[in-house]
């Protein structure tokens, strides 16, 4: 096994030891009624981690009960915000404690650079420490000032949800989901992505020895087709969250309103940069360069279209082609390396063939990119690249998720919106200059849900994230409206003479 050479801390391989995981359900380990499995892989080396269970709809019908009966029958729901939150804590103090065993665990199951897989576990960190310091200070009940009645509104959690993630921040977007939930007195089930399973397993187990009612906190790894479909049209749940690609999110929009369940969808981007010529160029460059490159392009709102101001494009092309050519690519246990491997073998496939596609329909290869062979690895492993031309080809509009970056120019603020809302995504995009007015022009009229200025990424707790258009439906993340999304409203009214 290539995986061999690195060095491993000792609690992550006796977690690997183990070689089979079952799914968490009603605070147990549980595997698969039929016995099925799947195999989950170091992206680095290709090697397999772990063989996990591929749970099935009865299965995944038990998890809903799980968590249906802790809402019914544990104290969870009804606890006090200070209660529910002591507890929470707890299990955040527990996760914090093995930080660096659960980063570990998350670099090697999706390929994620480990410091950057150390800042996501820390991100699951602040975003539940985020949400049950807001539990403890939002008021449940509102009066409302009617004439000839007493009335009040009053808000509780709603019961069982259900959440399906991709594979691309595995830990952190299950932060991202459930933290809000749980906070405010639901139960959960989780569907992690089949790539990706190892950190989410890890945490729920931590969730038991916290203290968490067994049936809060259930976990049903699988297949999508099987297990994510399952969950997603099981009428006990009351909310569901989907976090994926559009074609998935729409089969999921589907069975959630099939069964009149609420549904939140966080899809896919394709993300603009647009610069203007009054900027660094060597430092946007640098910074655009990291966006790209960033856990290997696989990020749903990154900066994928580049649109640069005539003035400025030949330098910044030959500045981003000597930069990306720089950039040191390997394991993502390796401390030197800037970008690791793209999660599987299919992945790597999709991002060769959409630059082939994009060149049959006549854009230009500025930097070719293409398959890494690292024999000493194995792995799935590609290089950056660069493509430029005309905004209508298929490497231009469709999210190719992969370190590929599509650059065209533009020559004035209206030519560049247009450019930038060329997309049927609208989930981020940002916009480059030192002048602050034409930059919040730009941020506003660009259609999306996000929009960044003289930076790209940016995801601080308070601030919503969501999608808009193709990107998403229904919410978002990260703020006060995501914690109410949780809680159901009931109108209390009471005639008065
Ligand atoms: P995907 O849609 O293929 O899979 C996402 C999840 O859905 C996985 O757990 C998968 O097993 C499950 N699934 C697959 N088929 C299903 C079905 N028929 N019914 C129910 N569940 C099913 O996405 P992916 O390839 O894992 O992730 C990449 C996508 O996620 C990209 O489009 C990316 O932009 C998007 N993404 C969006 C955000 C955001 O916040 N907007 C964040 C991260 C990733």
């Amino acid at each position: 096994m290539a995986l061999e050479k690195f060095q491993l801390l000792p609690e992550v391989r006796d977690f690997l030891a183990k070689k089979r995981f079952g799914g968490v359900i009603g605070g147990q380990e549980v595997f698969a009624s039929n016995g099925e499995t799947f195999h989950t892989r170091d992206p680095g080396t290709g090697d397999v981690l772990a063989e996990v269970a591929n749970m099935q709809p009865d299965d995944v019908d038990q998890a809903v009960q799980a968590a249906a009966k802790a809402f019914r029958q544990t104290n969870w729901p009804n606890l006090t915000a200070h209660e529910r939150g002591a507890i929470l804590h707890r299990w955040v103090d527990l996760v914090e404690s093995k930080k660096r065993i659960i980063a570990q665990i998350e670099s090697l199951d999706c390929g994620k650079i480990y410091r950057q897989a150390e800042a996501d576990v820390q991100n699951f960190i602040d975003t539940m420490r985020y949400f049950i310091e807001m539990s403890l200070h939002i008021e449940r009940r509102a009066v409302l000032a009617v004439p000839h009645y007493e009335a009040y509104s009053y808000r509780a959690p709603w019961g069982p949800c259900g959440f399906i993630f991709p594979w691309n921040f595995p830990i952190l977007l299950v932060g991202w989901g459930i933290a809000p939930a749980l906070a405010a007195g639901n139960t959960v089930v989780i569907k992690p992505a089949e790539d990706t399973p190892l950190s989410t397993l890890f945490v729920a187990h931590l969730a038991k020895e916290a203290g968490i009612p067994d049936g809060v906190v259930n976990v049903v790894p699988g297949l999508g087709e099987v297990t994510g479909a399952a969950l997603a049209r099981h009428p006990g749940l009351r909310r569901m969250s989907f976090t994926g690609s559009p074609e998935v999110g729409r089969l999921v929009g589907e069975a959630c309103a099939r069964n009149l369940v609420p549904v939140k969808l966080e899809l896919g981007g394709k993300g603009a940069a647009v610069v203007f010529d009054d900027v660094d160029v060597s430092a946007t460059v640098e910074k655009l360069v990291q966006a790209v490159t960033f856990h290997c392009g696989q990020v749903c709102c990154t900066a994928t279209r580049w649109i640069i101001q005539k003035t400025i494009y030949d330098r910044f092309v030959s500045e981003a082609v000597k930069r990306l050519q720089e950039i040191r690519i390997g394991h993502e246990l390796e401390p030197r390396v800037q970008m690791g491997p793209v999660v599987n073998e299919k992945q790597k496939k999709r991002i060769l063939s959409y630059i082939e596609r994009g060149r049959a329909e006549g854009a230009e290869v500025i930097l070719e990119g293409g398959e890494l062979e690292l024999p000493e690895l194995g792995g799935f492993f590609v290089k950056p690249a660069l493509l430029a031309g005309s905004l209508k080809n298929v490497a231009a509009q469709e999210e190719i998720f992969g370190p590929v970056a599509y650059l065209t120019s533009f020559s004035d603020e209206a030519d560049a919106i247009e450019k930038a809302n060329d997309t049927e995504y609208g989930l981020a995009n940002s916009v480059w200059t030192a002048d602050l007015q034409r930059a919040r022009r730009v941020a506003e009229a660009m259609e999306a849900a996000n929009s960044w200025i003289n930076a790209h990424n940016l995801f601080p707790h308070g601030v919503p994230y969501a999608g808009i258009k193709k990107s998403g439906l229904g919410g978002g993340v990260l703020s006060e409206q995501t914690y109410f999304d949780y809680l159901r409203s009931t109108s209390v009214v009471r005639p008065v003479s």
